[in-house]
């Protein structure tokens, strides 16, 4: 017999994946002889178990949360169900990665109307009894029972207008009482039976709702962008409540042991008297600063204190708190690692280590490299930003800098964003789990309602995404999509503004933005990663300004120039596009001629700015008609230029048409028709070195042959570089070293790697090549099949956002074997987009490259991710 329910004190923290991040903490708690509120947790593997056995509750594991519950209630000496002593829990779902507001929990469960009077008379309070009875059936209704939460707060807000009562809290015994009537009106209207009366009833009704909820739609898209795998499973953990609700010495609050916007060293929160479980967040009544809390109960406030610093050493990271005090005692009903912006990962970070409460190692491994991201985009320019002036004014939520087009609804952010709309500013009362897309799909977030630890505040900082919340300067219309500033102006559907995530200010129309800088805890952070990795880090960067950017971000070299990204400025375009056109090979010599000069300079441009750092220079890669003219008025312009009738061109261009570019006439199959074109390049890149070095560097040039799947193929090609680069070397007379090497990007060159090394004297992984023609799935083709296949759950995320290491990566080892085998010494590296994703970075270092290579703004996040992998491999 498996044992699916554990009770929190046979639990600790080390069991996560077993009992889900809260339940584990909350056992881990219960055994630092904390005051948590007793129960126990239903496993993961019940979750599993359930969807296993066709989404049900076996007998095995109802026994055992019986069983369960019998124990708690001797221990807590309350019956479940008894009028004259009730007993009453909540129910919280808790999986092994927090996933807020994901799930929800229900509070007061047990209460039904025979119930709640006992719970009146015993506690002489009975609008206490009937706000908790109140807050059950709306709960129960909504998260068990799918009735929406909307209907119950427009009966909540009715009896508050009748009655005069602006806050909940001004409500009376008897307008809860008929609150809780109506709601159970509604209740049945709406299911066509009456709310259920047994609590046990009510018990596994909801502990089958939490395991439903896994696999509710935005709990699978929160899965999708946190790479959270859909088989790990919730735990359901159910605990015996304490009341924030009985009065004005109860209460209820959250806090961080430090700022999580800066890492300052500071308690931080919020709290709400005579309020119970998300009264807080839900921005219902504005909350008071922690700090008051010593005003009003000094002795709760000094244990809470201790409380935090206790379990922040206990952690070594800082915590996450929420606490209840129910007539004056204090009671902690969760702990966990607190979210934090980049900006605070990286303060706690270094801090911790000062404080002798971390290693560099230790601290290394508490930064999520993806979150570096929102620290490596740019800022307002200051002398801009002097200049403007705020249309209004929130709370300062998530730091950044945004500018964008504004959209009420998040699908509409959504759909602007896949219509190619770059900047979206997402405009919204306040944001729900439904909202999560569109937040996603936004630079910035703006709010009318809530406060620094509301859902859009909470969520934007998780996601490195700029948010002002809770700017009730403005009047928000969600339905007419527009908003009135505080000067009157309105604002509808595109405008664009400009949102301060770091002062809360918003302004009118695009703020010219500036670059990051990487200085101070920063800098010194990477310092420490730089010494622990062993992966190198080089960028892909086309122009000297990429590069620059590289460097300054820590770039040790260029792991990828496109040569191709050169021509497609306005003042080149149309000389390459006449080397494409050209009919024989007379015309294209000449129409090259005219493109080695500009190609020189560039190589020359990019070899001073990386002042020795080696630089690897792919040779024309794409489909040539990718550089053809479209539209009328450019075919006319080139067939002019050509002196030739535009209807000629066209049929030129017809013919240079492909069904399947991908797998078309491009990479090295370019060289082999065109062979003029590579001696070009190899022309360019030579005489570029040789004019470098002669003012002193020392540029080794890295020639890299793209889409290769042929040894004979590699050697035609290698052969045409090393008759143009020797030739050239020896007529001017100096040393010069290169090297030749090759894309490994399709799947024939991977197996075949031992072969190619004979030739190639590196290699680089094409990744993004490689997994298209890995999986057959092209890209550009992709979005439309995936749906798809998240819709029947053969895929749960993009396969190809990251390396897919059992196929794609079990081709990527197949080729360092192969390689190494031939040529001990290849130099490997990667040079797709996933060199900058931090699992694949990972599985670089652990199959032996010597480097990764990625954006420029990427550079940062493959330090840290290459420095975490050692220290994880160890
Ligand atoms: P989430 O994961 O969304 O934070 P929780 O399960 O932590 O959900 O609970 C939601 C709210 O209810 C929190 O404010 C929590 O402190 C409160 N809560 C949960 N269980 C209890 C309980 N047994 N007694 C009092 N308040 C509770
Ligand atoms: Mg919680
Ligand atoms: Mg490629």
């Amino acid at each position: 017999m498996s044992k699916f329910v554990y009770l929190f004190k046979e639990g600790n923290a080390s069991m996560r994946n077993l009992l889900g991040g809260k339940g584990a903490n909350l056992a881990e708690m219960t055994g630092l002889g904390l005051p948590v509120p007793r129960g126990f947790t239903v496993t993961t593997e019940a979750c599993i178990q359930y969807y296993n056995d066709g989404q049900t509750i076996s007998k095995e594991i109802e026994d055992q949360i019986y069983e369960a519950l019998a124990k708690t209630e001797e221990i807590v000496g309350k019956r479940f169900g008894d009028p004259s002593n009730p007993f009453l829990v909540s129910v919280r779902s808790g999986a092994r990665a927090s996933m807020p507001g994901m799930m929800d929990t229900i509070l007061n469960l047990g209460l039904s109307d025979t119930v709640v009077e006992g719970l009146a008379k015993l506690t002489s309070n009975e609008r206490f009894a009937y706000d908790s009875y109140r807050r059950f059936i709306q709960m129960f209704s909504d998260v068990v029972m799918e009735v929406e939460k909307t209907k119950f707060d427009a009966i909540l807000d009715a009896v508050k207008e009748e009655n005069g009562a602006k806050l909940d809290t001004d409500l009376t015994a008897d307008n809860l009482k008929e609150v809780v009537k109506r709601y159970k009106v509604l209740y049945k209207e709406e299911k066509g039976f009456d709310f259920p009366q047994d609590p046990r009833i009510q018990l596994m009704e909801a502990v089958k709702a939490v395991f439903r909820s896994w696999d509710n739609p935005r709990a699978i898209v929160y899965r999708r962008l946190n790479d959270i795998p859909g088989d790990w499973g919730t735990a359901v953990n159910i605990q015996e409540m304490v009341y924030g609700n009985m009065g004005d010495d109860s209460g209820t609050g959250v806090a961080f042991t430090r700022n999580p916007s800066t890492g300052e060293k500071k308690l931080y929160g919020e709290f709400l008297m005579n309020a119970q479980g998300e009264d807080v967040v839900a921005g219902i009544r504005t909350p008071n600063h922690i700090d008051k809390m010593n005003e009003i109960n000094p002795a709760a406030y000094q244990q809470f204190v201790q409380i935090a610093d206790t379990l922040e050493k206990h952690y070594k990271d800082m915590q996450d708190l929420e606490f209840t005090i129910e007539k004056g005692k204090l009671f902690i009903l969760q702990t966990r690692n607190g979210k934090r912006t980049a900006n605070a990962a990286l303060n706690v970070a270094v801090d911790l280590v000062a404080e002798g409460m971390a290693t560099k190692e230790e601290a290394i491994l508490k930064v999520d490299p993806k979150q570096l991201d929102s620290l490596l985009h740019p800022s307002f320019d200051g002398e801009a930003l002097k200049k403007a002036s705020p249309i209004a004014k929130g709370l300062p939520a998530s730091p950044g800098a945004a500018t964008g087009k504004v959209f009420f609804k998040a699908e509409d952010a959504v759909k602007a964003r896949n219509s190619g709309e770059k900047k979206v500013v997402l405009v919204r009362l306040e944001t729900s789990a439904e909202d999560i897309e569109g937040m996603d799909a936004a630079e910035g977030i703006l709010t009318g309602r809530g406060g620094m630890t509301s859902h859009a505040a909470v969520v934007a900082r998780g996601m490195g995404t700029c948010c002002v919340a809770g700017c009730n300067e403005i009047k928000i219309n969600e339905d007419e999509k527009y908003f009135i500033d505080r000067n009157g102006k309105k604002y509808v559907e595109g405008d664009w503004i400009s949102l301060d995530g770091s002062t809360g200010n918003v302004y009118s129309g695009q703020i010219p933005t500036v670059d990051a800088e990487m200085t101070g805890n920063f800098a010194t952070f990477m310092g420490w990663a730089d010494e622990i990795r062993t992966l190198k880090v080089r960028a892909n960067a086309d122009s000297p300004r990429d590069a620059r950017q590289a460097l300054a971000f820590g770039a040790e070299g260029i792991g990828l120039c496109r040569t191709e990204h050169m021509f497609f400025e306005a003042d080149r375009i149309l000389a390459f596009r006449k080397m494409i056109v050209s009919e024989t090979v007379e015309q294209r010599k000449k129409a090259l001629e005219g493109i080695l000069p500009m190609q020189r300079n560039d190589f020359e441009g990019l070899f001073t700015e990386m002042k020795g750092h080696p630089v690897t220079i792919r040779l024309l890669d794409p489909p040539l008609h990718e550089f053809l003219p479209q539209d009328e008025a450019d075919i006319n312009a080139l067939a002019k230029e050509l002196k030739i009738s535009s209807d000629e061109l066209k049929t030129i261009i017809k013919s240079l048409h492909e069904l399947n570019p991908m797998m078309g006439h491009r990479g090295c199959r370019l060289a082999v028709s065109y062979p003029e074109i590579a001696e070009m390049q190899t022309r360019a890149i030579i005489e570029a070195a040789i004019n470098v070095n002669k003012k002193g560097m020392t540029v080794v040039p890295e020639i890299m042959i793209p889409l290769v799947c042929e040894i004979k193929e590699v050697k035609f090609v290698k052969d045409i570089i090393v008759r143009t680069a020797d030739a050239i070397i020896a007529e001017a007379g100096v040393k010069l070293d290169y090297m030749v090497g090759t894309m490994i990007e399709i799947p024939r060159a991977a197996l075949l790697a031992d072969e190619i090394a004979t030739e190639a004297e590196f290699f680089s992984f094409g990744t993004n090549d490689l997994t298209q023609m890995t999986y057959g799935l092209s890209r550009d083709d992709a979005g439309r099949i995936l749906d798809d296949y998240y819709r029947v759950k053969i895929f749960e995320s993009d396969p190809t956002a990251k390396i897919d290491q059992a196929g794609v990566g079990k081709l990527m080892k197949i080729a360092v074997e192969g390689g190494k085998a031939t040529r001990p010494n290849i130099k490997l590296g990667i040079c797709g987009e996933h060199g900058g994703d931090p699992t694949s970075v990972e599985f670089c270092h652990e199959i032996g490259l010597n480097y990764v290579s990625c954006s420029p703004f990427r550079v940062p996040i493959a330090r840290l991710a290459a420095a975490q992998a050692v220290i994880k491999s160890k």
